[in-house]
């Protein structure tokens, strides 16, 4: 069986106080996720801080993006090196924010994804279509796409260490959450891909989350469909109660 990860993207938000206070909150009642992974993932600024507030409880730490290089002249970005040095244990690739706002493209995240798991650290590789996308009926097509293409040249041992996320775009911070059946075709198909092209025994222990709208009131629904194996979760990953409540509904 696969452990279900609950994952908090914090996104660009909390501050030193507040950061520090959440991590600590979650961190302090780690044990009511019993049986499920936690993990934030705060902004790159606050990994310090919220890795000592964690301190010894079980809850993971992530970033929500790596600059695809160990080291080097490339002002203002973060090496894999320097997330590996943290602490850090998972990066989210990939997310739609990126794709769409900053223009990453499948490429751009393949080699971050390639680099990620060359440094040791595991990708969580983000995947989602459009409302457009969706209404034209290509959502299979671009899921199909953005797989291929994210995650190209990854080996079967390396899908071993990488996450998947599927996160409708039209989901993501609009209250709008995918229905459990919309959600379980996606991450169906996922699976079957991931067989196709590894084999059956290595696609059943690859994590598939679903991202976008993920509330205490629709988790365990989305969380009991049979290919849904955690949840990236934004908006409610702020307050411990919330992200909390998921965690004990998975
Ligand atoms: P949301 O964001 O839970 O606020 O919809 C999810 C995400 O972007 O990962």
């Amino acid at each position: 069986m696969r452990t279900p990860l609950i994952a908090g993207n914090w996104k660009m938000n909390t501050d030193t106080a507040g950061a520090r206070q959440l991590a600590s909150a979650i961190a302090s009642r780690a044990d009511e996720a019993a049986g499920t992974e936690l993990l934030v993932c705060p902004p790159n600024v606050y990994l310090s801080l919220v890795r000592d507030a964690i301190g010894d409880a079980a809850v993971g730490l992530g970033a929500q993006n790596v600059y695809p290089e160990a080291n080097g002249a490339f002002t203002g970005e973060t090496s894999t090196d320097m997330l590996c040095d943290l602490g850090v244990q998972y990066v989210i690739l990939g997310h739609s924010e990126r794709r769409h706002i900053l223009g990453e493209s499948d490429q751009d995240v393949n080699k971050k994804t390639l680099a990620a798991l060359k440094a040791g650290l595991r990708p969580i590789v983000c995947v989602g279509e459009l409302l457009e996308e969706r209404e034209a009926g290509k959502t299979s097509e671009v899921i199909r796409r953005q797989f291929e293409g994210s995650l190209a040249n990854v080996s079967e041992e390396q899908i071993l260490s990488t996450v998947i996320a599927y996160e409708p775009v039209w989901a993501i911070g609009t209250g709008k959450v995918a229905t459990t059946e919309q959600a379980e075709e996606v991450h169906a198909d996922l699976r079957n891909q991931l067989t196709s092209r590894y084999n059956a025994e290595t696609a059943e222990k690859i994590r598939i989350l679903y991202g976008g709208s993920v509330k205490p009131d629709n988790a365990e629904q989305l969380l009991s469909q049979p290919n849904v194996d955690g949840a990236l979760i934004g908006g409610a990953s702020l307050k411990a109660d919330d992200f909390l409540a998921i965690a004990a509904a998975g």
